[in-house]
């Protein structure tokens, strides 16, 4: 609620509640989630006229070019218990030639290398650090592919709260590196995420940590919803006719599709909704294989395996909601293209072989 005088909530955020993705049961903010009691994804709630009161595109305007000025929309309540590495906005790059290949149009690229720890994921574990910290959380773990453990190690680190964190063996060692310099404490498995998953899991009830799994606690896909603010604001408040999501957990596709929502019930956007495109490696692509099955949920992909390590998820927690945005957005599923690979040639016949 909104409480201008209030010192506990010195600025305002507008969360009412949060909500099961699956049956709607309500629980209570500003208390420790992790799923509901059907074993599904919390999501956050807001009061959505409140934020239309208060909140208008100049005002927006003035604010700082970070992923903060979307404060009404996020769960935070209070500024203390912000922990930011600098979140800026990230640029969308025309890629002209491209799109002339393809057959016109204009093709956009978010470029969201230039975060913290250089991924999108800063933009999910710089709130779930936050509210872990003010919800008095000293302890979080995790399994990662990579990019997720960097962005943790590095929030964790800053708000003071320890990070375990458990990777597949594959995990590129610039990432195992990048965590352990961070401050994590860093276990490689043999096996994939959701084998590391499994890890965090069990060991929560002993070692006393707060499992931040991807979808598992309410509040990395609130970080993640900020692309889709920040895009509809870059935009001239307008959406792209399509979104293309290099997808493993789903979690900004999921996130950008209720930022979506909740900017129409705010009156930011109008009704036009991009659509969502979730693309996947040949490799590892449950949600391609769910979609062209046409099944709500996507089974287990045995044996994954892409060099795009962010991506090589065999099993989303909230697969059903990436197959939902997709099918109300009028958007589909696809393998990515594949990358042409390097041509060998010998140190003494560089030139020739060109
Ligand atoms: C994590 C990651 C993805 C996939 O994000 P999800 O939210 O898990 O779908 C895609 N690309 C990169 C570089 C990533 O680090």
């Amino acid at each position: 609620m909104h409480r201008e005088n209030d010192s506990r909530t010195e600025h305002s955020s507008f969360v009412t509640h949060l909500e099961c993705s699956l049956t709607g049961e309500q629980y209570p903010a500003d208390t420790i989630q992790n799923l509901s009691r059907a074993g599904k994804p919390l999501l956050v709630r807001y009061d959505l006229p409140g934020i239309a009161r208060v909140l208008s595109r100049d005002e927006l305007a003035r604010r700082p070019a970070d992923l903060w000025r979307y404060r009404e929309f996020l769960p935070v309540r209070r500024m203390a218990d912000i922990v930011s590495l600098g979140e800026m906005m990230t640029p969308l790059v025309p890629l002209p030639e491209l799109a002339a290949r393809l057959g016109g149009g204009e093709l956009l690229v978010k470029d969201e290398g230039r975060l913290p720890t250089g991924s999108f994921k800063a933009r999910g574990m710089a709130m779930a650090v936050s509210m872990a910290k003010s919800l008095g959380i000293s302890h979080m773990a995790m399994p990662t592919n990579g990019n997720a453990g960097a962005a943790l190690a590095a929030y964790a680190s800053r708000a003071g709260i320890r990070s375990t964190i458990f990777c597949p063996d594959q995990t590129p060692k610039v990432n195992v590196a990048e965590m352990g310099a961070q401050g994590a404490g860093v276990y490689l498995v043999n096996g994939l995420i959701d084998d590391c998953g499994r890890i965090v899991a069990d060991g929560k009830a002993q070692a006393g940590w707060f499992d931040a799994s991807t979808l598992k606690e309410p509040y990395r896909v609130e970080g993640k919803k900020t692309m889709g603010l920040e895009l509809a604001e870059q935009l001239g408040w307008d959406v792209p006719d399509v979104i293309f999501y290099p997808t493993g957990g789903g979690t900004a596709l999921i996130g950008m599709w209720k930022a979506f929502e909740e900017l129409e019930a705010t009156g930011f956007i109008g009704s036009k909704r991009p659509r969502m495109v979730a693309v996947q490696a040949a490799g590892c692509a449950p949600i391609v294989r769910a979609w062209e099955s046409g099944t709500d949920h996507a089974e287990r992909w045995e044996n994954a395996h892409t060099m795009a390590s962010g991506i090589r998820v065999p099993k989303a927690l909230g697969d059903f909601l990436i197959l939902r945005a997709l099918r109300e957005s009028g958007g589909f599923a696809m393998l990515s293209m594949t990358v042409p690979s390097a041509t060998p040639v010998t140190k003494r016949r560089v030139w020739p072989a060109c």
